[in-house]
């Protein structure tokens, strides 16, 4: 059959919307089209060649879709099911799997990073041969064909463009703040960066029940979309932000949160952080990132840094769970959502989305995107 994709075929050029021939499912393969898809800071780190990556590949590594058919030997899926398509496939049988870690499964890291399926090849294909695709999901294409682990079950009444925003922003955002930094009610949150993922970020702090969140950016654009996500305070990046958090907070914050991936935030995060208190960072910057930490006042002031890499979820478990806190009204994931767009505005999408305008740029596949 065929697949309407938004190809990538050299760093820094724009993606190439085209018809691709798209292979059935294989043994253990789902067939899934397509219903919404977003654009994250991560399918821009393998554009700008940040993020290495085997061309030609079809991008997008976040999206929900309908099941269409079947490959040989999957069970636990129906075709007509709703599913969310996850870039972190678990095998619930290795060492960490069985530690409830299975957001560090590594069963799956060698053909995520190769770009191609389970067995080493591509589904994907135009007449000069196999087309990769990102992180086994190249999301950003009407039809793709999918592991059967990347599939996780979604309830029918939570949106295509809900859903999507559950396989990577959401669930990094909000589950950096419930499964790793566990904060806890009345707590005070710094949160650097109000693009997808920080304000998903700033939506678990509240569902978590803190007490003042505190949110920086270096755009002005981004004040409104983070005060109505529950931000109760927001400070422009072009100030002493240091010196702003310890005037609101006193010791500074209990939990900063670090959502750009830049190694300059990372560093500076330290400083807003209180005696005892938790550096978490979430954003990734390129893959050989280094900083200087200061170690003595780190032991001094016994302040943990740690990372959270996909909210430290248990995708089967966190997306049925966030799409629930939507469902009951309280965790507005719709609200993450900028600009609608169709698959042949990809480019427009992903300048909007380095321009810094606010929210979360969606394609949707199935329906006219109004934009
Ligand atoms: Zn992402
Ligand atoms: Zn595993």
């Amino acid at each position: 059959m065929k697949s309407r994709a938004a190809v990538m075929y050299g760093k820094a050029e724009p993606l190439v919307v085209e018809t691709l021939d798209l292979a059935p499912p294989r043994k253990g393969e789902v067939l899934v089209r397509m219903g919404a898809a977003g654009v994250c800071h991560s399918d821009y780190h393998v554009i700008s060649g940040q993020a290495d990556h085997e061309l030609p590949v079809v991008l997008g590594h976040e999206g929900a879709g309908r099941v269409v058919r079947l490959g040989e030997g999957v069970r636990d899926l129906s075709v007509g099911e709703h599913v969310v398509l996850s870039w972190i496939p678990y095998c619930g049988d290795c060492f960490f799997c069985r530690h409830e870690q299975t957001h560090l499964c590594k069963t799956y890291e060698a053909p995520l990073w190769d770009g191609t399926m389970m067995d080493g090849t591509c589904r994907l294909s135009n007449s000069d041969g196999p087309v990769r695709h990102l992180s086994m999901l190249a999301c950003w294409a009407d039809h793709v064909v999918v592991p059967q682990e990347s599939c996780v079950r979604i309830d029918k009444s939570v949106p295509f463009e809900v859903a999507a925003l559950l396989g990577c922003a959401v669930t990094t955002g909000v589950g950096a703040v419930l499964n790793r930094a566990r904060v806890k009610p009345r707590s005070t949150v710094a949160v650097i960066g109000a693009g997808g993922v920080g304000l998903s970020i700033i939506m678990g702090a509240k569902l978590a029940g803190a007490g003042r969140i505190i949110a920086i950016d270096a755009s002005p654009d981004a004040e409104a979309k983070a005060r109505e996500l529950g931000a109760t305070d927001f400070i422009l990046a072009d100030v002493d932000v240091s010196a702003c958090i310890k005037e609101m907070t006193a010791h500074g914050a209990d939990h900063v949160f670090e959502a750009v991936g830049k190694r300059a935030l990372q560093r500076v995060a330290l400083d807003y952080c209180r005696p005892g208190g938790q550096v978490t960072f979430v954003g990734l910057d390129a893959n050989d990132a280094t900083i200087d930490l200061p170690t003595t006042d780190i032991t001094r002031a016994e302040i943990t840094v740690t990372g959270s890499i996909f909210g430290s979820a248990c995708t089967t478990r966190d997306f049925a769970a966030y799409a629930q806190h939507y469902l009951n009204g309280d965790l507005p994931i719709d609200q993450l959502i900028g600009r609608r767009y169709r698959l042949d505005q990809i480019n427009e999408a992903i300048a909007d989305m380095l321009a810094g305008k606010e929210g979360r740029g969606i394609i949707l596949f199935d329906e006219v995107a109004h934009g």
